[in-house]
């Protein structure tokens, strides 16, 4: 049996704010993803689950409450615990720009890894502060926003009591995400006190890896992750969404496209519930996450299916892009 983390990274838009627009608006179109033809946010996705029956986790962003109030806050993370769905901290460094009381001095950074792990232990405290303030239960699991975490990160998590981390995406590692392992993580590992869960990726063509993510990511090719996952009994599986996600880049109405994924994959991971149930950290066994196990290997798929989900998404972009 392997645990599937279903992650939707909850947040405003510091763009939009950048931009003027007010935390209401940001709010009704980031958040619950209100846009002309329905609401396919959080609200939305929280009902899709209940009714397959699944278990999400979603990673809220809490510095953008230093900004646009606690009550904000709260309106975010009351309707996924009411759906019975975990909130764990998010933490964009962004919002620093517009935050009155700067707990770091005047620093700035794109990522929270661009700051010294004094300033990331401050900002990883602010953030647990403003969640829990706001209602959550303390938080037991991180993941960065841009996935830009190093090893600072995870140490200053593991100083703060937060046992996982969930940065960690292959594909972003020449990037922002800057967390050093002995290889690259390909399932869950013991690392600088913290567990490092790793996004689950696959190989679709030679040497490329692709995060598995509901909008990235045909039906086709998220099945290949749960199947081949479950078959090398890899110890978890991390699935990455947003709360804006089923929304065309524009944001101004559903990709329904990806609506329809998002529904045959709850439907696919309905089915699965025997050897792929859906869980959050809270429900996690530590110590079977980090017991010995043999080398893990990449997750395969083959042209063919690369081929057509680029076909599955130039069709989508021609129909839901134009605003
Ligand atoms: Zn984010």
């Amino acid at each position: 049996m392997t645990p599937v983390l279903l992650t939707i990274d909850t947040e405003l838009s510091p763009a939009a704010h950048q931009r003027g627009v007010n935390w209401m608006d940001n709010f009704s179109t980031a958040i619950l993803g209100r846009v002309s033809d329905g609401e396919w946010g959080v609200a939305y996705q929280v009902d899709q689950f209940n009714a397959h029956g699944l278990k999400a986790v979603f990673f809220v962003e809490a510095l953008c409450a230093q900004v646009c109030g606690l009550d904000m806050l709260k309106r975010v993370i009351e309707p996924i615990l009411c759906g019975g769905h975990e909130v764990q901290l998010h933490v964009h460094t962004e919002w620093l720009e517009w935050i009155a009381r700067d707990p770091v001095d005047g620093r700035r950074g794109q990522c929270i890894a661009d700051f010294g792990y004094t300033d990331q232990h401050r900002l990883l405290e602010m953030g647990m502060e403003a969640l829990t303030k706001a209602g959550a239960p303390p938080p037991l699991a991180f993941r960065a926003g841009n996935y830009g975490a190093n090893n600072d990160t995870l140490r200053a998590l593991a100083t703060l009591g937060i046992r996982y981390d969930a940065s960690y995406n292959i594909s972003y590692l020449a990037g922002p995400c800057r967390i050093v392992a002995n290889g690259p993580l390909l399932d869950a590992t013991s690392l600088d006190g913290v567990i490092e869960l790793p996004i689950a990726s696959f190989r679709d063509f030679w040497r490329h890896d692709r995060p598995a993510q509901i909008c990235a990511n045909s039906i086709s090719e998220l099945r290949l992750v749960i199947a081949q996952s479950v078959a090398r009994q890899r110890r978890a599986i991390v699935i990455v969404s947003h709360s804006f996600e089923l929304l065309n880049r524009a944001r101004t109405r559903a990709n329904r496209l990806l609506v329809r994924r998002f529904e045959r994959f709850c439907e696919l991971l309905s089915g699965r519930k025997a050897d792929a149930p859906t869980t959050g950290f809270g429900a996690l066994e530590p110590t079977a996450l980090i017991a010995p196990s043999a080398k893990a290997h990449p997750l395969r798929s083959h042209a063919g299916r690369t081929v057509s989900r680029m076909l599955e998404q130039a069709i989508g972009t021609i129909l839901y892009e134009r605003a």
